[in-house]
């Protein structure tokens, strides 16, 4: 009986489907509300034929040669797997899969939520309410900037970014520019988007700039100062993928400084820490990491990593193998 070791509790869709199969499933409990620990992997993912990680598992050759012999499959609950060392799961053999496509909308609804949030400042005027400022209605009381008609840098067109864009377009008639090392010319007749050939053109043009790229080294602080000095002042980043994609620091800069109007971001470059600075300005809104955190969504995730074990379980090539 194949034996499946689970870092974290996830939804019970996942594991009752690979209960139902007959398989040994064994979930670390202790690490409900908490990361796991390395200790809980290494002992947890020993005689194992597969691990069921999550992203705050930083998976390294280590663990994996802790589950050798019988560890066959890593499946990871998140469409990003930046967390995985791949090359080091390729030279043993070890099969990597993740959840992507079922996130698409969750994410890109929670990436429009953040720029609705931070251009009508949403979270400042809910704390401005709460602290009791709101003594009379004023013309100029908390102006924000409009979304509508306004211009959309996407960077990463791939499945949450053109959904995002898809909204911008059709939803809010904004002007999309995207850069992507691959072109889209369908996606561009459908929404009227333009392709800028690099980030570097495209950022002076933007009002609101949205990454979803995936972390790699090419990606790593893609946006640092001079990134920032190339924005409009009067801009919007908005970051819903990775956050070692930005320099914390240069960002707190760059917003205490006004290099750029505000930012809104659900990923942090040292998670779960913050850059104690951004605590303190009022022109960002930070999210817990949550882009995907539905119920319907993280149950879909659960019932997909279930169906790549599955499937690999089962001799056949599992849907969504990681190249
Ligand atoms: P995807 O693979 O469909 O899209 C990524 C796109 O980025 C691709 O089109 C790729 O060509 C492009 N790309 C790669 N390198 C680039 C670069 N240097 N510059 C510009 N574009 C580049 O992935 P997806 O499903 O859209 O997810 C995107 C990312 O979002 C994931 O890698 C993950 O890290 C992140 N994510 C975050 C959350 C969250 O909870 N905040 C949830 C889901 C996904």
């Amino acid at each position: 009986m194949a034996k499946i070791f689970i870092t974290r509790p996830i939804p019970e869709a996942g594991s009752k489907m690979l209960r139902d199969k007959g398989y040994e499933v064994v979930v670390n409990e202790a690490a409900r509300e908490r990361a796991a620990a390395q200790e809980e992997m290494l002992a947890g993912i020993v005689g194992s034929d597969v691990l069921l990680s999550v992203l705050t598992d930083k998976i390294t050759a280590e663990i994996m040669d802790a589950g050798l012999p019988t560890l066959k499959i890593i499946a990871n609950y998140a469409v990003g797997f930046d967390n995985v060392d791949i090359e080091a799961a390729k030279q043993r053999g070890i099969m990597v899969t993740n959840t992507p496509g079922v996130l698409t909308d969750t994410v890109a609804e929670h990436t429009f939520a953040l720029i609705l949030a931070i251009a009508h400042r949403i979270a400042e005027a809910d704390r401005f309410s709460r602290a009791g400022k709101y003594h009379a209605w004023g013309p100029e009381l908390l102006l924000g900037s409009d979304v509508s008609g306004k211009t959309l840098g996407v960077l990463g067109l791939g499945r949450i970014g053109s959904r995002v864009a898809y909204h911008a377009a059709k939803g809010f008639g904004m002007k999309v520019l995207y850069y992507d090392p691959k072109q889209n010319p369908d996606f561009e007749k459908e929404y009227g988007a333009v392709y800028v050939a690099n980030i570097d053109d495209l950022l002076p043009q933007c009002d609101f700039v949205s990454i979803h790229v995936p972390l790699l080294d090419s990606t790593r602080h893609l946006f640092n100062e001079e990134r920032f000095k190339k924005m409009k002042p009067s801009a919007y980043l908005i970051n819903t993928s990775r956050g070692p994609i930005i320099d914390e620091k240069a960002l707190a800069l760059s917003l205490s400084k006004g290099l750029i109007r505000g930012a809104a971001i659900d990923v942090f470059e040292n998670e779960p820490d913050i850059t104690p600075e951004l605590k303190e300005l009022d022109n960002i809104i930070m999210t817990p990491h949550i882009a995907s955190a539905t119920q319907e969504t993280r149950d879909k995730m659960a019932e997909l990593a279930a169906t790549n074990i599955i499937e690999a379980l089962e001799g056949r090539t599992p849907p969504n193998l990681v190249k």
